[in-house]
């Protein structure tokens, strides 16, 4: 069957015909892939810069933005059924009995870093035509959302950084837990960046009712401030307003989502929380050399104004329950925009090209041949 796979050692991109999945468990399902959607972790993959094959495979099968069909399930499988629609997670265990994350299924907190990936981290894929994985990988994804279940992923990325923002929000004794947060609550966010990550995190805040704002280097007027209206936020552009005058022009910043990646961004953006501000690194920055700071404010304000700063990567079963429920919210409301955010699908031939030219729209996403 096709696949597209990067071949590190011979620093190639390409369609293989690589074997065809087969079931050898009771609980494992063979699922028909539908949607791949690309990110950025693929065009670092794609460009060498990252991910690494199966052991003895000379190339990895890319791809871990998925949305697919059962084909087939096991006998002793109980989670799906054939021709349901699943999302399946990209992170599987560490082989260290001693690690106390993956031992209880939360390999997104892995101790060792020996946890695989797949389609990123010794282990294929989903962009090919069929896969085979176990059931308590996979989530159910109802069938109207099928236009836009490839987004539930890329969403679990803001579920997950969420989760923990309510955990750490009732520290503050006027939150009782479980309350919701939101501008009912006095509770504004600002997002930084408006790529994919960014802008699925602005759904997830508004959803909450956060006065949300979103900034990024689009002008003011653009899609993207276009968009952003659409869905009840609003949008600041860095040419208008520069990050020290970002608290200025918001207020209070109870949450900053940081969705772009870069250092020299987000940094300066760590002076703009308010009190009790929480602060939510989501980028991952490449090598772009060192930056210039000024810390003493930030970390008087970290300390005087009782603020919280942390990273965030890959997401648990509860984040991805979250995505998928959330994305029906999403569609509730905001029909449109959310189908927005799909801005090109291209055949699985096209994905060599794709990864190899910039980056454009906003998430684009290859299609396979549904099969009756
Ligand atoms: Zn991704
Ligand atoms: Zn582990």
């Amino acid at each position: 069957m096709r696949a597209v796979a990067v071949f590190p050692a011979e620093r190639s991109l390409r369609i293989v015909d690589h074997p065809e999945p087969r079931r050898e468990r009771d609980t494992e399902v063979l699922v028909d892939v539908l949607e791949v959607g690309l990110c950025g972790t693929d065009r670092e993959i794609a460009r060498f810069e990252y991910g690494s094959p199966p052991p003895r495979s000379p190339y990895l099968v890319i791809g871990h933005e998925s949305l697919g069909r059962v084909r087939e399930a096991g006998p002793a499988v109980t989670r799906v059924k054939p021709g349901d629609l699943v999302v399946t997670m990209v992170r599987r265990p560490c082989p260290d009995p001693a690690c106390r994350a993956c031992v209880v299924g939360r390999q997104d907190f892995c101790f060792t870093g020996g946890f695989t990936e797949r389609g990123i981290k010794g282990r294929h894929g989903f962009m090919a035509e069929r896969f085979v994985d176990d059931q308590r990988f996979m989530h159910v994804v109802p069938e109207r959302l099928r236009d836009v279940g490839v987004l539930v992923e890329p969403l679990t990325i803001a579920e997950k950084a969420l989760i923990q923002v309510y955990d750490v929000r009732a520290r503050l004794p006027w939150t009782a837990a479980g309350a919701p947060a939101g501008a009912e609550h006095g509770e504004r966010a600002v997002v930084l960046g408006a790529g994919p990550v960014g802008l699925l995190g602005a759904l997830a805040l508004r959803v909450r009712g956060f006065e949300t704002w979103v900034y990024s280097l689009e002008p003011e007027g653009g899609p993207k401030a276009r968009w952003a209206e659409s869905v009840g936020a609003r949008y600041l552009s860095a040419a208008r307003t520069p990050l020290p005058e970002l608290a200025a022009r918001v207020g209070n910043i109870d949450l900053v989502y940081e969705a772009t990646g870069a250092a020299s961004v987000a940094f300066r953006a760590l002076a703009a929380i308010g009190v009790n501000g929480v602060f939510v690194f989501t980028g991952v920055p490449g090598r772009k050399g060192p930056i210039e700071l000024d810390a003493e404010p930030i970390m008087r304000d970290l300390v005087l104004e009782n603020q919280l700063v942390f990273g965030t990567v890959n997401a648990g079963p509860d984040a991805f329950a979250a995505a998928v429920a959330d994305l029906a919210r999403f569609d509730a409301r905001w029909p449109g925009p959310l189908r927005a955010l799909v801005t090109a699908r291209h055949p699985p031939e096209d994905a060599p090209g794709l990864l190899a030219a910039p980056a454009a729209g906003i998430k684009t996403v290859v299609r396979f041949a549904e099969a009756r």
